[in-house]
């Protein structure tokens, strides 16, 4: 497989530099080529602003999704992202590797998602209409490809259980693996998530790489979440509701969004 591995952590000496080297190496030594985008290391601009649409002319106002879709569509999207929409378009899969702050992805990251998933490219995809509403949610340009995430964290794994007081890491994982990922296309991974980071001892290392190996030998074959696919009969069109009766019993929030089989 071809895989590109977007790497956002300001240290290459951190435990998430380590990780990476670990992950890459386990990649390749499974016969995997892999390409890093270090998001750090590369300067990566995150803000959207006028600079992203030079063709724009002088003075006219910015409306960031219209101005997305006709720069995707003339070819005038900025050298820096259509490298990284190139990558995409390369790779069999990919991998985000980050550590969580604030709940979320750094900055960077999803300012590379913001510039990258362009209109036309990542959504916007497909017929919009009263019958059919894009092809998106397991459907779209990127779909066929797997996509996975990579995550350090500094609360304990029982912090990010169901009754843990950050909420379920699944759902905290949401809109990054169901919104961004699964939207374009992307068969998603379960995550691979270290927990207690900041306070890993050399001892702990080790085996923590380990099963990260682990995850990376299983890459190619690795079941994906079961998320429910947009056009397969299980939403209502246009209202985009989940039909009624799909659900468990008692079962509300992000998990109706995943098959039953998911458990
Ligand atoms: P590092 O700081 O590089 O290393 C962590 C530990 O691992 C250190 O003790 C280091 O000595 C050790 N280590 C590193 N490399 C090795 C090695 N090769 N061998 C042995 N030991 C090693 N956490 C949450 O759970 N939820 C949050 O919402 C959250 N928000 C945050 C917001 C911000 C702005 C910040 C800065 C942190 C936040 N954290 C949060 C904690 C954060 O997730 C962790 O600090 C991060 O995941 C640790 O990863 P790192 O690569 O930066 O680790």
């Amino acid at each position: 497989m071809k895989v590109l591995l977007v790497f956002a952590h300001p240290e290459p000496r951190s435990l998430n530099g380590r990780l990476r080297d670990v992950a890459v190496a386990e990649l390749e030594a499974q016969g995997h080529e892999v390409r890093v985008s270090d998001l750090y290391a590369d300067n990566w601009k995150s803000a959207v602003d006028l600079a992203d649409f030079p063709v724009l002319p002088p003075g006219e106002r910015l409306i960031p999704v219209q101005a997305s879709k006709k720069a995707f569509q003339t070819g005038t999207l900025t050298d820096d992202v259509e490298a990284e929409i190139e990558k995409l378009l390369w790779a069999d899969a990919l991998i985000l590797q980050f550590p969580l702050w604030w709940f979320a992805m750094p900055a960077i990251l999803k300012g590379w998602v913001d510039r990258v998933f362009a209109y036309g490219f990542a959504y916007g995809v497909g017929e919009h209409s009263e019958q059919r509403w894009g092809d998106r949610y397991g459907e779209g340009t990127l779909s066929g490809k797997r996509a996975m995430l990579i995550v350090t964290a500094g609360g304990w794994e029982e912090h990010y259980t169901p009754r843990g007081i950050n909420g379920p890491i699944e759902d905290l994982l949401f809109p990054i693996q169901h919104g961004i990922l699964y939207y374009p296309g992307y068969d998603v991974l379960p995550p691979f998530v270290a927990y207690r980071a900041d306070g890993l001892k050399e001892t702990g290392f080790e085996p923590l790489a380990e099963r990260l190996r682990e995850r990376m030998r299983d890459f190619p074959f690795t079941t994906p979440i079961p998320f429910r696919r947009q056009n397969a009969g299980d939403y209502l069109i246009p209202s985009m509701q989940l039909k009624t009766g799909l659900e468990l019993a008692g079962e509300t929030g992000f998990a109706l969004h995943r098959r039953a089989s998911a458990a």
